[in-house]
This record gives structure tokens, C-alpha cells and sequence, in this order.
């Protein structure tokens, strides 16, 4: 039974941890991230998730998205830079932190094992959520944030969506100790857990639970990595920029956002902040 107390993620304390931009700043300095995602065979495609991951790193403020995508992907945001692959692939390209696994579909797994082999921060998402994926990356040491809902976080536990979400706190803890990496168990609220920390997110609202707004976070999260903050400062500083950037929006219009609205109101939520 833990006795820690979790924290609630506040301004003041999370103030400090934002990337500063100094004057000399150029886009190679602040941050590269490369994202990796999609999916072209038979069955279901979310041909736009990578697309809004990368959009995420882009507003969260990343000097350089690498979109790393199978060949014939229909959509390429125009300021990435297109790696069109046949799957699993890792291109070369430098960048500091990567996010994988978003619209992957069957190639979540594979994929995510070849992204090790960076061996860069990353983020794992959506179909790069596997017990064998996460037990490689720990073996590995590398620093890895993992970004499952109530239903990813409940298929790792062996639980049901509705079990996770009854208990959040203890879920995220639960499957940080047993991973050993970082986790972020996205909902209402947004918990982070690492070893023996945890802190609960106070930002966001129901007009999140829409398509892409998960995505968008992925790229947040690898972009303040990719600036250089460790995994629990980037999951806790990025869940929180990610639930204002939802509340900003909200205060005109409750329901309805787009996921590419909520990238695109991360600038004035970082404003916000500081
Ligand atoms: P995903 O399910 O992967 O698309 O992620 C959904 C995103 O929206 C996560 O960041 C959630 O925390 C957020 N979200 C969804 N529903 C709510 C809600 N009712 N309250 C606050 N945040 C939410
Ligand atoms: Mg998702």
C-alpha cells in the first residue's frame, strides 16, 4: 500500500519546467521529434493520426517534425518532413525524441521494436501498446512515456476499461510499477505516475473526449522530451498545456472541437502558463 500523496499539477509549479526559446534559437536547437504512425493494409485506417501527433510537436513548439509514415499515406502536413516507409521501418533523420505507435494499427507492435532501436526518448501510444513493447523498452533503459486511455491502460492490466477508470490513480501506478517506465492514463483526470509519484492533472474537459485529441497529446509529450525534459516532466507539463489548450476552447464552444483545434490552441495555452 503506497503512502505517497499525489500531487495536483499546479501553474506555479510547472512554470519552471517550460523550454525557454533564447534568441538564438533555431530549429535545430529546440527540439526535433520524429513521429511514427499509420497504417495502408486491409481493415481500419486512422491515416490522420500521425498527421495530428505531428501538428501536436509543431505547436507544442519542436524545431523539426519527421513524419514517418507508410508509403501512399494520403496525408502529409506541410512544415514535416515526409518519410514515406514500408513498414517497419526507422529512417535515418535527427531528431531527439520520437512518438510511435498512433493509427498503427497491426504494425503498432513491430514498429514500436524497431523504434527502439533509436534508442531515443519516446512515447508510446495507441497500437505501440503492448506488454512485450513496454518490457523491451524497459530492458533497454530508455526513457519512454506511455499514453494509453481507460481502454489500452485496462487491456495491459487485465482489467476493464470501467475498473481503470473507477480507480485511476492506483491503475496508472499499478502499471508504472510493473512497467517501469512513465505513465499518463488519460481521462477525467489525467494521471501521471512514475515509480513512486503521481500527479493528478486539474486541466481538460468532456470536449477532449473527441477523435485525435489522444494523438495531438503524443506529440506534446515527445516534443517537451525532445526539448529535453525528463519523462515526467514532459508527461506532467504536457497533459496540462493539452487539458488548457481544451479549456481555452471550451469557454467559446463546449462541444464540437476538432482535435487540429486543440494543437492549435497550445501556443496560447503555453501563453497562459507563463
Ligand atoms: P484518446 O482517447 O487517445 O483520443 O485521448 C483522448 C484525450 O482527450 C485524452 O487526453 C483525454 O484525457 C482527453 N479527454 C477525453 N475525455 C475527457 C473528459 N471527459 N475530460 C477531460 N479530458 C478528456
Ligand atoms: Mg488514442
Amino acid at each position: 500500500e503506497r503512502e505517497d500523496l499525489p500531487e495536483i499539477a499546479t501553474p506555479e509549479g510547472l512554470l519552471p519546467l517550460l523550454p525557454k526559446r533564447p534568441l538564438t534559437a533555431h530549429k535545430g536547437s529546440v527540439g526535433r521529434v520524429g513521429v511514427l504512425g499509420g497504417y495502408r493494409g486491409e481493415g481500419l485506417r486512422y491515416a490522420g493520426a500521425p498527421v495530428l501527433s505531428a501538428l501536436g510537436a509543431y505547436r507544442m513548439g519542436a524545431g523539426l517534425v519527421h513524419l514517418v509514415a507508410p508509403e501512399g499515406s494520403p496525408l502529409e502536413p506541410l512544415e514535416a518532413v515526409f518519410h514515406p516507409v514500408q513498414v517497419p521501418a526507422l529512417p535515418s533523420m535527427r531528431v531527439e525524441a520520437l512518438a510511435v505507435g498512433m493509427g498503427g494499427g497491426p504494425w503498432g507492435r513491430e514498429w514500436a521494436l524497431k523504434a527502439l532501436e533509436a534508442r531515443l526518448p519516446t512515447v508510446l501510444d495507441a497500437d505501440a501498446l503492448h506488454l512485450e513493447v513496454l518490457e523491451a523498452y524497459r530492458k533497454a533503459g530508455v526513457p519512454t512515456v506511455l499514453t494509453p486511455h481507460a481502454g489500452e491502460a485496462g487491456r495491459l492490466l487485465g482489467m476493464s476499461p470501467e475498473e481503470v477508470a473507477k480507480d485511476p490513480l492506483r491503475a496508472a501506478q499499478t502499471l508504472a510499477e510493473r512497467t517501469g517506465l512513465t505513465v499518463v492514463l488519460k481521462g477525467n483526470p489525467t494521471v501521471v505516475a512514475q515509480g513512486s509519484r503521481l500527479s493528478v492533472n486539474p486541466t481538460g474537459n468532456p470536449a477532449l473526449a473527441t477523435g485525435g485529441t489522444g494523438d495531438v497529446l503524443s506529440g506534446v509529450i515527445a516534443a517537451l522530451l525532445a526539448a529535453g525534459l525528463s519523462p515526467f516532466d514532459a508527461a506532467r507539463l504536457g497533459v496540462y498545456l493539452h487539458g488548457l489548450a481544451g479549456d481555452l476552447l471550451a469557454q467559446e464552444r463546449d462541444v464540437g472541437l476538432l482535435a487540429r483545434e486543440v494543437a492549435e490552441a497550445l501556443p496560447k495555452a503555453r501563453r497562459a502558463l507563463s
